[in-house]
C-alpha cells in the first residue's frame, strides 16, 4: 500500500510518521530527509541542494526524480509513505508512471498555526525526532540522546518563501488525487495522538 502525505511546513508530517512507524513496519521516502541527507555529505550536488533548500524553494525535479528512484530499489514490500513527494503536479505524474497511489492523507492546517509551529520546532540531527523547544532541556533529544537542532532553513525568508510555494504548487496535486477518490482530509490543528489516530483509522479502511 502506498500513502502520500500532503501538508504546509509545519503541518506534523513528520511527527505523523513517527507515529506511524509504531504501529507499522513502514518504508519511508522522506524527500527532504533524503535531500538533507546528500547536503550532509558535502558533495557538489549536496552543496547545490543546500543553496536551494536553504532559500526554501523546490529541488529541480530531475534531482528529486532520481533520489525518488534510488530510494525505490531499496523498498520491501509493504506500506510504503511518502512524505514531501510529490510537491507538484509533474512529480504526480512521475510518481503515477513508477507506482500506484492508494491513499492521500492531507494534513489540514492553518499557515498561521504552522508558522508558529515551525518557529518552535527543533529537530534531532541523529535520529530525526521532532519535537518544541519548549518541552526540552539542553537541546538533547529525548529518543536517543543526540543534539535537537534548528533546521537551516527555518527561517521566516525560508518560510514565507515555502508557504508561498505550497500554496501554488503542491496545494493544485490535491485536487488531482481528490478526483480520483483517494483523498482524505485530517484537522492537523489537533495533538499528535488525536492525529495519529483518525489517521490509523484511515489507514486500516483503506488497506481493507
Ligand atoms: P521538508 O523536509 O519536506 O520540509 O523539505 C525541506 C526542503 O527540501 C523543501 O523546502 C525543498 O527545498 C526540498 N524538498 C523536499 N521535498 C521536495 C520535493 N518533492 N521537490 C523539490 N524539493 C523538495
Amino acid at each position: 500500500m502506498n500513502i502520500v502525505l500532503v501538508g504546509i511546513q509545519g503541518c506534523g508530517k513528520g511527527t505523523l510518521v513517527s507515529g506511524l512507524s509504531e504501529h507499522f513496519e513502514i518504508n519511508l521516502i522522506s524527500m527532504g530527509q533524503l535531500l538533507r541527507d546528500e547536503i550532509a555529505t558535502n558533495s557538489e550536488l549536496g552543496k547545490r541542494i543546500k543553496s536551494i533548500v536553504d532559500k526554501g524553494e523546490l529541488v529541480s525535479d530531475d534531482i528529486v526524480i532520481d533520489t525518488l528512484n534510488n530510494k525505490l530499489s531499496t523498498i520491501k514490500s509493504g506500506i510504503t509513505v511518502f512524505d514531501g513527494f510529490p510537491r507538484n503536479l509533474s512529480q504526480a505524474e512521475m510518481l503515477d508512471n513508477v507506482t500506484n497511489v492508494d491513499l492521500v492523507i492531507h494534513l489540514n492546517l492553518s499557515k498561521e498555526v504552522a508558522l508558529d509551529r515551525i518557529l518552535n520546532r527543533l529537530t534531532c540531527s541523529d535520529c530525526g525526532y521532532i519535537t518544541k523547544r519548549q518541552l526540552v532541556k539542553d537541546n538533547i533529544c529525548p529518543k536517543c540522546n543526540g543534539q535537537l537542532v534548528t533546521r537551516s532553513d527555518d527561517t521566516i525568508d525560508s518560510i514565507n518563501k515555502r508557504f508561498k510555494v505550497y500554496e501554488n504548487e503542491t496545494f493544485p496535486i490535491l485536487e488531482r488525487y481528490s478526483k480520483r477518490g483517494v483523498l482524505v482530509d485530517i484537522n492537523a490543528n489537533r495533538t499528535p495522538d488525536e492525529v495519529l489516530k483518525d489517521c490509523l483509522k484511515v489507514i486500516n479502511e483503506y488497506n481493507d
